[in-house]
């Protein structure tokens, strides 16, 4: 009763007994340290063959196929570069990118891994890439008809009061990890502005339950606190699974905890409220 009146639902008793004693704390990177909501930030032309409303154009009609925050983001932008078309034989690739076709080009969208796989030589804009990894920003590559034709860097801005959580549950001794399927450069920039101690990045949607695995075969006792997209799995394998309530249905459903408003500090709250509830327990025994 006490916990739901700061907004944090516990689902039977069992949340409540055992998230005093974790000792490890992982989050997801997108959606629940961050809002979500990525925005275009830079675009670099690779080619003389494509001008840039013409690629943002391209690319943002194929992610209209996408679901993903990234794919938002570019969309809003091509959306001011003219009007876009629908796409065809649209198809995500997991953890990677996306490819389709749009004003009959074949318009092919992601990152590093996606781009080595397709064999397109990306070593001419390293630098570059780096650099803006380095501003913590994602790095996505558009290739036009098999020719690369731009870098699109997107920032997401993170949570207010991420850093304040982050320190309290430190003073409480547990370790913070972070896991995303970003990159491992623009993860580090992220987590350094924060205090993460340790980073999972470039994990595909589904390695993320084995990363909980991971860290519980280590000897830790993890609670997992993602938004549900790709994370749902990771919620149920952790010892504790924390659902932020902005998330999806599915998460809310496989969280043992929810926090309804949506405040990373409520991670802090949900621990204190265990370890004061378990005291209190034995206290009456
Ligand atoms: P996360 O949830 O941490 O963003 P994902 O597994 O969803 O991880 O995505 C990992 C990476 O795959 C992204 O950082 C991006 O580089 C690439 N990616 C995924 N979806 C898209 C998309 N719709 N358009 C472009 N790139 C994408
Ligand atoms: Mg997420």
């Amino acid at each position: 009763g006490r916990a739901t009146k700061f907004g944090i639902i516990l689902k039977g008793g069992e949340a409540l007994e055992k998230a005093y004693r974790v000792t490890a704390v992982l989050f997801d990177k997108t959606g629940t340290l961050t809002v979500g909501k990525p925005m275009v930030t830079d675009i670099v032309l690779t080619s003389t063959i494509f001008r840039e409303d013409e690629v943002v154009r391209l690319a943002a009609s194929v992610e209209k196929g996408s679901e993903h925050p990234l794919a938002r983001a570019i969309i809003e932008r091509g959306q001011r570069a003219g009007t876009l078309a629908e796409p065809k034989n649209f198809q995500a690739v997991s953890g990677k990118g996306v490819t389709g076709e749009a004003e009959g080009k074949e318009v092919k969208i992601g990152n590093l891994t996606y781009m080595k796989e397709l064999g397109v030589n990306t070593d001419a804009h390293q630098s570059e890439l780096e650099r803006l990894q380095g501003e913590a920003k994602t790095v996505v590559f558009v290739v036009i008809n098999n020719q690369l034709a731009a870098l699109i860097a997107m920032a997401d801005t993170l949570k207010p009061d991420v850093k304040e959580a982050i320190d309290a549950l430190k003073k409480m001794g547990k370790e913070i990890v972070m896991i995303t399927g970003d990159n491992q450069k623009t993860a580090d920039a992220i987590g350094r502005q924060i205090g993460i101690d340790r980073v999972f990045a470039e994990v595909l949607p589904q390695d993320k339950a084995k990363m909980v695995k991971k860290l519980q075969d280590e000897g830790k006792q993890v609670a997992m606190v993602g938004d549900g997209i790709n994370d749902s799995p990771a919620l149920a394998q952790a010892n504790v699974g924390i659902a932020v309530g902005s998330g999806t249905d599915v998460a809310v459903q496989t969280g043992q905890v929810v926090l309804v408003k949506d405040d990373i500090r409520d991670v802090v709250t949900a621990i204190q409220l265990s370890g004061k509830t378990i005291r209190k327990v034995w206290q009456n025994l």
